[in-house]
C-alpha cells in the first residue's frame, strides 16, 4: 500500500509530496507498485500502529527536496 500526501517544510514553508511505502506484516506475495516520481521518499518513520495487517506510520521524518532540512511531523491516520 503506497501513502501519498504533501507537507510544508519548516524551514522554507514550500509545500512538497512526499510518499511512503506501507510494509505489510503478512505478505507472501511482492506487491507491485509504481513508485511516484518526482517525489520525496519518507526517509524515516519514528512511530507507526499496526493496522489489518499494515504497519501504518504516524509520525515520519524526511529531508525538504528544496532547502534540505530535516523535517519530522505526524501523519494523518488512513482508512484502508
Ligand atoms: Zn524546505
Amino acid at each position: 500500500m503506497l501513502i501519498e500526501d504533501k507537507h510544508e517544510c519548516e524551514s522554507c514553508n514550500k509545500e512538497f509530496d512526499w510518499y511512503y511505502l506501507v510494509p505489510q506484516k503478512w505478505s507472501n506475495r511482492i506487491e507491485a507498485v509504481v513508485l511516484p516520481k518526482g517525489k520525496t521518499s519518507v526517509r524515516k518513520v519514528e512511530e507507526r500502529v499496526e493496522k489489518k495487517g499494515y504497519f501504518l506510520p504516524l509520525r515520519v521524518s524526511l529531508y525538504c527536496p528544496d532547502c534540505g532540512s530535516l523535517n519530522t511531523f505526524n501523519v494523518e491516520e488512513k482508512e484502508i
